[in-house]
């Protein structure tokens, strides 16, 4: 089924989409090749990246760090920087990863043309791509809606396009395997890697022939992979989006636009322009809509983004954002109004707020389990 739908030859299922970078990332990052070039890291496979011993780099365009740009691609990786870095440092390029749609960006997708140009970079320098594909039907539903030329093709073909320009892919099956568990890592057709993969697999995620999944697992996100690729599905979760995103900047509440395909970003640094960075405006944003309305987001901004690794200072992320993502087939339309209510209510206050320092950080991945409290002055 999975190999259908994606025309890769050798299809492994993992317990979720961390579990697939942690089985292929070290082997294709060494300390010849530690840099890894994409158009944004989401977080656990930056991670993942560091601990092969590698270093992520993003090369997404620079409209994606301008929330007011409408764009339609922000996902796009900025090509000209992309065949600069390979030029300069291609032998020491383990691979290139992009991230459809772009999370860290809010959803935002990558278009066809890029996608190809930049699989065609890497063919020329001879470095493998590799898709992380959390969210490749969102993509395709967007290069449908905003591409010229894919109007009339279905969300299956444009798929099946978009995993011809990659060597692999690593996928969270959370995302749009619509499923509570499970992830794919694919491989085109190096027979070499895929069994390397394997074997590692057995050591880290179980047999391959379920990757540390259950069976019933299994099934759902054989169902899962087929119900989302569904024009009918995508529009309902894809539609319900724009509209609280709508309805935001009817408010006039400062978000990434046009809006992302499965969460809104409202964009902190706005709401609180007298918050510095190195005081996690984002983080405080996610409190203060917690207290209001019980609504929980995730700052996607300089607490998730760490520390300088030279300097050690805070306050580095080019963006301050709160996500927040909507899960699939949960919430209706007027659980998406309290939401809007919620935000407008914290932003008539926001001038009182205070930023935020840290009591706690673990050495990586520190906003997962970061402690902190308000600064006192
Ligand atoms: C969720 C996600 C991951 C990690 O997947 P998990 O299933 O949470 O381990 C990797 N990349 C992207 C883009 C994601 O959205």
């Amino acid at each position: 089924m999975s190999q259908q739908l994606f025309g890769h030859r050798y299809i492994l299922p993992v317990h979720q989409g961390r579990g697939a970078e942690q089985v292929l990332f070290p082997l294709l990052i060494n300390e010849a090749k530690p840099l890894v070039l994409g158009n944004m890291h989401f977080d656990t496979t930056r991670a993942h990246i560091q601990l092969a011993g590698g270093e992520g780099i993003d090369l997404v365009i620079k409209e994606a760090y301008q929330s007011a740009n409408p764009h339609p691609f922000k996902g796009n990786i900025d090509l000209t920087q992309l065949s600069a870095y390979l030029e300069k440092e291609g032998d020491r390029v383990a691979m290139i990863i992009m991230t459809v749609t772009c999370n860290g960006a809010g959803g935002q997708p990558v278009s066809m043309t890029n996608l190809k140009e930049a699989y065609q970079l890497a063919r020329k320098y001879n470095v493998p791509l590799i898709l992380d594909a959390a969210r490749f039907a969102e993509n395709a539903y967007f290069i449908r809606q905003r591409e010229e030329g894919y109007t009339h093709k279905t969300i299956a073909e444009i798929v099946r396009e978009m995993f011809r320009y990659c060597d692999g892919f690593t996928m969270s099956a959370k995302k749009d395997g619509l499923v509570n568990i499970g992830g794919l890592l694919g491989i085109k057709e190096n027979e070499e890697w895929a069994l390397e993969c394997q074997a590692r697999l057995v050591a880290y995620e179980g047999f391959p022939t379920y990757g540390g999944l259950a069976g019933r697992d299994m099934e759902a996100l054989a169902v899962g992979l087929t119900e989302v690729i569904e024009p009918d599905y995508l529009e309902q979760r894809i539609g319900q989006v724009r509209r609280l995103g709508e309805d935001l900047i009817k408010r006039g509440i400062p978000i990434q636009q046009p809006v992302g395909g499965h969460a809104i970003f409202v964009d902190a640094g706005q709401v609180y322009p007298h918050i510095p960075k190195d005081q996690f405006p984002a983080q405080v944003l996610a409190c203060q809509l917690y207290m209001a309305a019980g609504v929980r987001g995730v700052e996607i901004g300089s607490l998730l983004y760490g520390r300088h690794p030279q300097t050690g200072e805070d306050g580095c992320s080019p963006v301050e954002f709160l996500r927040l993502t909507i899960p699939r087939r949960t919430y209706t339309d007027n659980h998406m109004r309290v939401v809007a209510e919620g935000l407008s209510a914290v932003m008539e206050g926001s001038g009182e707020h205070k930023g935020l320092q840290l009591v706690y950080e673990a050495p990586i991945l520190r906003h997962f389990t970061a402690r902190l409290k308000p600064v006192c002055s």
